[in-house]
């Protein structure tokens, strides 16, 4: 790969400051040199470096989605998703891992696979550049109940392969399962600890004993594993710090206690609530079934209510809250996902500049990767966006594709810049 110079470019870096006009350059797979224009002068262009003349154009880091499910098929249920063959979700898996790239997600953090190895086969093939995609951390199938969310088995059917969870009951069986994910290759293993309104089970309710969280945690650390749970009631989220579970999502109803214990907490865990969920399950899911009056009846709206006023609370107490959730349904669509940085503008109240933070200063961590990503410095992974627009002005450009104009993850252009020729540099063709 050749060394590529951005020069006049608006550089926001990862830091909370305001961006300022300069050059990057990068080479290899790392970001070698960043100069304020003014300061320390033009620098020379670089022997045998592509020149990129950015007229303006904004730079930032790659983000990080907290909490993705490639193995999710935009369809409106959890059968639908579990039903499609393997041969057929992989090829699905791998198409969906180039979206987020294309839409300057460098990053994401798999929060659970439809099948027990979709995540890890997709994390390897990305890994060894068999596909393309973003670096991915890869999770187990959602581990649950007898009768729990994600057991979609029929009493008629009980068998695995019909279930789109693991499904075990008991601390042993929590064990065995644990060590079958660990086999597998997983980075990370999923819990579910609470219900989720849509498959039957409310969201307050909660699944499991403390004995089998105890057991899931204590097998995972023992293999060098993540926990990450689906956290909705009050009890799940409180378990999450007791037991030492680092991933957090959704935390809709909190509780004075819960929110106190994350706040000691907070360098612990992190939170994605993955409003989009919540909130098109509300408002844009009529087409499938899921009227007004049958979202009220399942007591979505009264949990989005809850929700944003948790992560009103969570931000006020400086918890990190990451954007990321459930896309992959029918009403959620795969590549729509920095609809989220939107919502937490819009209903968690963060400004701009935090909500463009909660997807890079936080995502580094998120990845196990410190700070080696989610900024614009020197020394760091060249993960880099090239936007059309201002995204501290207007959050939603991130939504577009067309404004997302290059992506270059780990020092390479997915896709490049659109350049016209001039004499000394290209140039933006608009
Ligand atoms: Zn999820």
């Amino acid at each position: 790969m050749s060394d590529v110079l951005f020069t006049n470019v608006r550089v926001f870096d990862g830091g909370g400051e305001a961006p300022f006009t300069g050059d990057v350059l990068v080479q290899g797979n790392r970001i070698a040199r960043v100069v304020k224009t003014g300061y320390g002068a033009r620098q020379a262009p670089v022997h045998g470096a592509q020149v990129i003349d950015g007229a303006g154009a904004f730079l930032m880091p790659g983000m990080v989605e907290a909490h993705t499910h490639f193995s999710w098929n935009d369809q409106p249920s959890l059968d639908a998703i579990q039903r499609m063959p393997p041969e057929e979700h992989i090829l699905w898996c791998a198409e969906v891992a180039k979206k987020y790239l294309d839409m300057g997600w460098t990053s994401c953090v798999g929060a659970a696979a439809a099948k027990p190895r979709l995540d890890v086969v997709i994390r390897n093939a990305i890994a060894d550049g068999t596909i393309v995609g973003p670096r991915y951390l890869a999770a187990s199938q959602e581990i649950t109940v007898p009768g729990g969310l994600g057991d979609t088995t029929q009493p008629h059917l009980p068998q695995p392969e019909f279930a789109f969870g693991a499904v075990v009951s008991g601390a042993e069986e929590m064990r065995r399962c644990v060590r079958m994910f660990a086999k597998y290759g997983v980075d990370s293993v999923k819990i579910n600890l609470s219900g989720e309104s849509i498959t039957g089970m409310p969201s307050e309710m909660s699944q499991f004993t403390a004995e089998e969280v105890r057991v899931c945690v204590e097998e995972a650390k023992a293999w060098g594993k993540r926990v990450a749970a689906h956290a909705r009631s009050t009890w799940a989220i409180k378990e999450c710090v007791k037991q030492g579970i680092e991933v957090i999502y959704h935390a809709s109803f909190t509780d004075t206690e819960a929110l106190d214990m994350l706040e000691a907490h907070k360098t612990e865990h992190f939170i994605a609530p993955g409003l989009a969920w919540l909130i098109n399950t509300c408002h844009n899911a009529s087409q499938w079934g899921l009227t007004k009056e049958v979202t009220t009846k399942m007591g979505y709206h009264r949990e989005l209510d809850a929700a944003v006023e948790s992560m009103r609370a969570l931000r006020k107490r400086g918890v990190r809250i990451l954007p990321g959730g459930d896309y992959g349904f029918a009403w959620t669509p795969h590549g729509t996902n920095a609809k989220d940085l939107e919502y937490f503008v819009k209903y968690v109240g963060m400004s701009t500049m935090e909500a463009r933070l909660s997807a890079t200063a936080w995502g580094g961590p998120m990845m196990k990767m410190g700070k080696t990503i989610g900024y614009i410095r020197e020394g760091c992974f060249a993960d880099i966006l090239l936007i059309d627009g201002d995204p501290l002005a207007d959050i939603t450009v991130l939504q577009d594709r067309a404004q997302i104009m290059a992506v270059m993850k780990d020092g390479e252009f997915h896709r490049a810049p659109p350049m016209r020729a001039s004499r000394a540099t290209t140039r933006w063709a608009a």
